[in-house]
């Protein structure tokens, strides 16, 4: 088994409910068990800012599945909420971005390992410091240092 981090957003359709269901998409998963959830978060829109806030939040898999297999498996979990690609960075009902694959660097035309943004993604760093405040990202910095460095402003937690 690999551990891995998924990142997932949404802000439309009742985002809470979209992340809630998508995490138990991804407990359902075959070969992969879901270890720890984070927090759910409201952040602000980022890139086109004339659109609702979203809901995020992180899970800590453990999985048999390959890295190009786990991409399928969420692009499919995509598909089931009726997410519509519609620009980039514009409003969806579910979007879910594998961050990083334990021991895995890839580059190729449908997967890039680790996440290229996520350093600079404050919505993504909150909540993957609730599950693994130490992970080593890109860079040689662990999760909590490189939050310290990031504008938490307009971030709330939700209940
Ligand atoms: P974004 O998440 O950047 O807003 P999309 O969700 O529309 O964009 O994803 C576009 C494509 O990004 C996916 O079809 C997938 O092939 C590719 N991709 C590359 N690397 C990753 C990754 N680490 N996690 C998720 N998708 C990725
Ligand atoms: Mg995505």
């Amino acid at each position: 088994m690999t551990r891995a981090y998924v990142a997932l957003g949404s802000n439309l359709d009742d985002p809470s409910q979209q992340v809630r269901q998508a995490l138990e998409a991804l407990a359902s998963l075959a070969d992969t068990q879901l270890l720890q959830r984070s927090r759910f978060y409201l952040t602000p829109p980022w890139g086109i800012i004339e659109q609702p806030s979203f809901v995020n939040a992180v899970a800590e898999l453990d999985t048999a599945l390959a890295p190009h297999a786990l991409l399928d498996a969420l692009l499919d979990i995509e598909q089931r909420a009726g997410r519509v690609r519609g620009e980039r960075n514009g409003p969806r009902t579910l979007d879910l971005d594998l961050l990083h694959v334990e021991g895995v660097q890839i580059s190729d035309k449908r997967l890039t390992l680790p996440h290229p943004r996520m350093v600079e993604r404050a919505f993504v760093l909150l909540p993957l410091h609730d599950v693994a405040p130490d992970l080593a990202l890109p860079g040689n910095v662990t999760v909590a240092q490189r939050l310290q460095q990031l504008d938490l402003a307009g971030i709330e937690r939700l209940p």
